[in-house]
């Protein structure tokens, strides 16, 4: 997924402040020696990681919000009649420091918290979107606006200008700039409590994955775990201070593994019932009572602004328009996803019996057995991809694929400021040695990171002032491995580095004017296509023969195991498309509420996957009480990554369809259209623009293993 972080560095109102302001003393207190506001005169005008500390964020803020408000009322307040530049551009011009400050900020809040970041985070959050809105829903701005947009076909603007202010104008309409006076601040209100409650949400997630552990104590509670997962069990119960033990956690990258191999069916039960009551577990970070309150307050914004639902109202600005549209894909897969885990799961019963098992299926049973199932099917188990996965070689992979279809080139910096000791920076070139940006790479789990792997931005690219070069950042949850050795991935982590790189490629290869429309700053559901897409080239033939080395032996990948892993593709998809498409409705649904008064969030989750048939034997990918996505910027678009992957499918295919993987055309295309357009056209019209045509479900269907 792609962040905040990101999407604000890239803000629907960034820019550069103006010269010449005059200084008070005050300001001069606030300014001084605060390494957030002055020059960067870092290497690449990094942020001066080293000197930043908590207490720095809050005066920032007051001092960038204060500036930005400024510039704000200087627009608004002109005379003369509104210009494309006047306006416009000044807008995008306007909150550099602000954009600057916010990106800092979050990026660390996300990937390296702490007590003290997370209580500026809660004071900040609702005063940002109070900001926001005031911008949004300021009438001088929209009348500006609105006169430039009903002039639009006479003010002889290139087609991304035009692009650009149409965008404005949707962007202030959508916040509410039509409605009176009463109505705006019923949205400023509800913007501003929706920020401390996702805040407070996001917050609770993660103190409950903090707060659980399970300690495994010797040999018989670590039965079946292969050396990699008790490598990672012994460094987590290291950091834990528990030296000597192993410790299993609720990070997706810490009990997934334990589930899928522990022989102890009493410990599965118990990690995996903890892992899916997250959010859930009563006390002060229980969600339930959060959630029921965001779901209302959306309802009631979607209402003012003149929709149904949250859900008509969210997807109006998407590529698919509709809840119908939604509906219709997710549902078109449904069926087929649920036989399909029907049978997955007669098998695994079946393995259940010829081990003596006498139980049925469970939840915290379907990992275990089915990874068994892989191997007594396929020859193939985690044991035998991971050693060829090492770290290093797959980042290698990722810069070699990008090197090809795109002609980057990736050196790695030693002496530059970093947020942590573990993140690594590389500075990117293109094929004229041109420096493109920088990439940061974050790789490891720990305790101070929000559990998941997402792409942001420190800077976003953009011209408007000056060429601004990006620095992205990729951040991970991987377990690391022990100490002198290689970490070692899982197939499935090798594919989220792959994913993740492909939104920082977007990030990177962006090329536009307006840092509104920069990078990763597209429709949700176009988002995934640059990152899903990617994960394609990691499992082509010539990428793994090179980089899917033995991390003992050096030796490739042999071509049976590859070809073993290409036929093992669409196991247990069955499982994975339920979990996930169940997700997806579950947050449709939920969004698309008409009463959601005293909403009993337990209630709806268990009726609406009750009304879907949904599988006893299968948990959704993300219940609510810890669903970060939609409490953040994917509510109602949790779908994104399915409508994503039609596309994927779809475009990966005209690659197929050239007979080479790294076809210099196709690729030709692809970088000018999707990974270097940004926002700057229409996302229809520039996968048409790609592909020729409008993309095909049947790609996806096969992908999944669902077209038969
Ligand atoms: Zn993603």
């Amino acid at each position: 997924m792609t962040t905040r972080a990101a999407k604000r560095g890239s803000g629907k109102s960034g820019g550069k402040p103006r010269a010449g302001r005059k200084v008070t003393p005050a300001r001069r207190a606030s300014v001084q020696g605060n390494p957030l506001l002055g020059k960067w005169s870092t290497p690449f005008a990094l942020p001066p990681f080293s000197l930043i500390e908590p207490s720095h964020f809050g005066p920032a803020f007051v001092v960038a919000l204060k500036d930005h408000k400024a510039e704000i009322a200087k627009i608004a307040a002109q005379a003369s009649r509104p210009t494309f530049a006047n306006t416009i551009v000044a807008l995008e011009r306007s909150g550099r420091p602000l954009n600057r400050v916010s990106a800092v900020f979050f990026n660390l809040a996300g990937s390296h918290t702490s007590e003290a970041l997370q209580a500026v985070e809660r004071e900040i959050a609702p005063q940002l979107a109070a900001h926001e809105t005031a911008v949004m829903l300021n009438p001088k701005i929209f009348a500006r606006v609105e006169d430039l947009y009903q002039r639009r076909d006479r003010l002889r603007l290139t087609d991304e200008q035009r692009r650009v202010l149409e965008l404005h104008h949707t962007w202030l309409v959508r916040a509410g700039a039509r409605l009176g006076r009463k109505a705006k601040a019923r949205v400023a209100a509800i913007n501003e409590r929706l920020a401390t409650l996702a805040t407070q949400f996001g917050q609770n997630v993660l103190k409950d994955e903090q707060s659980w552990r399970m300690v495994l104590d010797g040999e018989r509670d670590l039965a079946g775990l292969p050396p990699s997962v008790r490598a990672a069990a012994a460094r987590a119960a290291a950091d834990a201070g528990l030296k000597g033990k192993h410790v299993v956690t609720l990070l997706r990258s810490s009990v997934e593994p334990f589930l899928q191999f522990s022989s102890r069916r009493d410990l599965r039960e118990q990690a995996f019932t903890a892992w899916t009551k997250r959010g859930e577990m009563g006390g002060a970070t229980d969600n339930r009572a959060i959630t029921a309150e965001i779901i209302a307050l959306r309802a009631e914004l979607a209402k003012l602004l003149g929709y149904e639902s949250y859900a008509d109202y969210s997807l109006d600005d998407a590529m698919a328009k509709t809840p119908g549209a939604v509906r219709s894909l997710l549902t078109a897969v449904w069926p087929a996803a649920v036989r399909r885990a029907a049978q997955e799961r007669e098998a695994l019963q079946e393995r259940v019996h010829t081990e003596g098992g006498n139980f049925e299926i469970a939840a915290w049973d379907w990992r275990y057995y089915s990874e068994k199932e892989r191997k007594a099917l396929y020859d193939l188990d985690e044991a035998s991809t991971r050693p060829y996965f090492m770290l290093g070689t797959v980042i290698a992979a990722a810069f070699d694929t990008a090197a090809r279809l795109f002609g980057l080139c990736f050196k790695e910096l030693g002496d530059v400021p970093r947020y942590h000791p573990d993140v690594r920076v590389w500075d990117v070139t293109n094929e004229r040695g041109v420096h493109v940006g920088l990439f940061l790479g974050d790789y490891f789990a720990r305790p101070s990171k929000r559990s998941g792997a997402w792409m942001s931005a420190f800077r976003s690219q953009a011209r408007v002032a000056g060429n601004v070069r990006p620095i992205i950042v990729n951040v991970m949850n991987f377990a690391r491995g022990e100490e002198g050795e290689q970490t070692l991935l899982s197939l499935d982590d090798a594919r989220t580095l792959f994913h993740e790189f492909g939104h920082g490629l977007h990030g990177l290869l962006s090329d536009v004017t307006y840092p509104s429309i920069s990078g990763t700053s597209v429709s949700r559901d176009f988002v995934e296509l640059p990152s899903q897409l990617y994960e394609h080239w990691l499992m082509v033939p010539e990428v793994l023969q090179r980089f899917a080395i033995h991390y003992r032996t050096g030796k490739p990948m042999p071509p049976k195991l590859a070809a073993r892993i290409k036929k093992a593709r669409n196991f247990n998809q069955g499982f994975s498309t339920v979990e996930y498409v169940a997700s997806a409705l579950v947050d449709i649904e939920l969004h698309a509420l008409d009463e959601v008064k005293d909403l009993d969030v337990d209630a709806f989750e268990r009726a609406t996957l009750k009304r879907l048939g949904m599988p006893r034997e299968i948990v959704m990918r993300h219940r609510i009480p810890h669903f970060l996505h939609i409490m953040g910027g994917y509510a109602a678009g949790y779908y994104s990554y399915m409508w994503s992957e039609v596309m994927d499918a779809d475009a990966f295919q005209a690659f197929e369809e050239a007979g080479d993987a790294f076809d210099p055309e196709t690729a030709k295309r692809l970088k000018k259209y999707i990974y270097s357009g940004g926002n700057a056209r229409d996302p229809h019209e520039a996968y048409f623009a790609f592909r020729g045509r409008p993309p095909q479900i049947a790609g996806m269907l096969k992908k999944r293993g669902l077209d038969g």
